[in-house]
């Protein structure tokens, strides 16, 4: 008989496990309080970032720090109150942002990066999703030379070791490349293996329903409390209980409550984003999408318009939105790009979810058996949630895992 499993979390992370586990014969539901991909994993800036070999580091370096202290840069902004609230987590982060603790995080999290276009590539095909993709790459794009120099000295270096191609951009180059944005950039590194999707909502809601023509079921509801009873797991939710032998949980940002209720103290901390979709004026085009580096913030182009999302914003979940670090992207932005009216009513607001060591976590929980663990992969989780897919249904399956797992345990967090 096929093994009932229950996936909470129907974002990239959660629905693409759920396809791995179907397709291992499994009688899986997954459940979420919205339909699929309708949280972070839809408003991203929807790059499958085949170059994000190295984590993304707490700034450790005192130029950096003294410019975000006044809190009006646009890269990042903070809040006292979710700076006390995730005091730990974050001073943990900074410790592991040393440059030798960093480059420690770089050979895991590289592990799993190379393998995220071949992994979406599978899905992609089971879905039928071609039209989302494109396979043109992305650019990112530089108002300092001395900035840009040292992005290809990164560059030369993750090509050497991890396979990342790229072309550096000339300002004339780039010109060729996009001719609709201004000339304030002296150049950009085109991340050239790359993969960008017009509408990350849309591939994970095509995702699901690959999903769903393996036998998968999905449901719609809020869970609100999870239980370990005799023969598996109770999963509490506002439209009455489901059981499984197995359940995995995959709710991104939300995934410690929990797990704190389960006696693991993980520090999970989100790092809010915004975006806005915009129409663009005077017949200008983007063909790919741009971070402004210098600046700090982005710009797709997606279905919905060019999509402007902005940095990290440190505060809590909960937290009421401030839209400042959007509205100050935004007046950089027009004057690199002819963009018109604003599409949508208010801006978006997602968490990043994060942990201190730049790793998520993916495994087994050591003291409650047939729980499942997948959250936490930060800046990337739309570029890892198929291969995170892959992996956790091939430990849930006695299968031996395509990279050693061991890193991303959880119990790294309780010595
Ligand atoms: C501005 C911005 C830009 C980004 N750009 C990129 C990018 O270009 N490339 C990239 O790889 N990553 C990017 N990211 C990061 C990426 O979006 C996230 O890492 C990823 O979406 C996390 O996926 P997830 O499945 O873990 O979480 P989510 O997508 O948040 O899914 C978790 C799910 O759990 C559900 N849930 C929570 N609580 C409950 C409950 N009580 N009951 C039922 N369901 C519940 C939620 O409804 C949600 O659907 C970006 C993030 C932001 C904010």
């Amino acid at each position: 008989m096929s093994r009932e499993t229950l996936v909470l979390g129907a974002g990239m992370v959660g629905t693409s496990i759920a396809y791995h586990l179907a397709r291992r014969g499994r009688n899986v539901t997954l459940v979420d309080r919205r339909a699929p991909g309708q949280e972070t994993s839809f408003g991203n800036a929807g790059i499958i970032q085949r170059e994000a070999v190295k984590p993304y580091p707490f700034p450790r370096d005192l130029p950096t720090l003294l410019r975000v202290l006044p809190n009006r840069q646009i890269d990042i902004r903070y809040r006292p109150k979710g700076m006390l609230a995730a005091a730990g987590p974050l001073f943990s982060y900074w410790r592991h942002s040393t440059p030798a603790r960093h480059a420690q995080a770089i050979v895991p999290y590289a592990s799993l990066i190379t393998r995220c276009t071949e992994e979406h590539a599978v899905m992609i095909e089971a879905a039928g999703a071609e039209a989302l993709v494109s396979k043109r790459g992305w650019l990112d794009g530089f108002r300092r030379q001395d900035s840009m120099d040292a992005q290809i000295a990164s560059a030369e270096e993750i090509a050497r070791q991890y396979g990342v191609t790229y072309e550096v951009l000339d300002a004339a180059a780039l010109k060729a490349l996009e001719p609709s944005l201004a000339g304030a950039l002296v150049g950009a590194l085109h991340w050239t293996n790359s993969w960008t999707v017009s509408d990350p909502g849309g591939l994970v809601k095509a995702y699901a329903d690959a999903f769903e023509s393996l036998g998968g079921q999905v449901r719609c509801a809020e869970a609100q409390r999870i239980e370990q009873g005799p023969n598996g797991w109770r999963l509490h939710t506002a439209d009455g209980e489901l059981e499984a032998e197995e359940l995995v949980l995959a709710a991104g940002p939300w995934s410690n409550r929990w797990l704190a209720e389960l006696g693991y103290q993980v520090p999970l901390f989100p790092k809010r984003g915004y975006h806005m979709h915009y129409a663009i004026r005077d017949g200008a085009s983007l063909n790919h999408p741009i971070r402004d580096v210098d600046a700090g913030y982005l710009l797709a182009p997606m279905r919905a318009g060019i999509r402007l999302t902005t940095g990290a914003e440190l505060t809590t979940l909960e937290a009421s939105p401030r839209h400042g670090q959007l509205d100050a992207a935004e007046r950089v932005a027009r004057k690199l790009l002819p963009l018109g009216e604003r599409r949508d009513a208010t801006p978006w607001i997602g968490n990043r979810p994060c942990l201190p060591d730049m790793l998520p976590v993916i495994g087994a929980a050591p003291r409650h058996r047939g729980l499942w663990l997948a959250f936490g992969h930060g800046h990337q989780g739309f570029t890892l949630g198929p291969v995170t897919g892959r992996l956790l249904a091939e430990l849930m399956s006695g299968e031996p895992p395509t990279v050693p797992m061991a890193p991303f345990r959880i119990e790294r967090f309780s010595s």
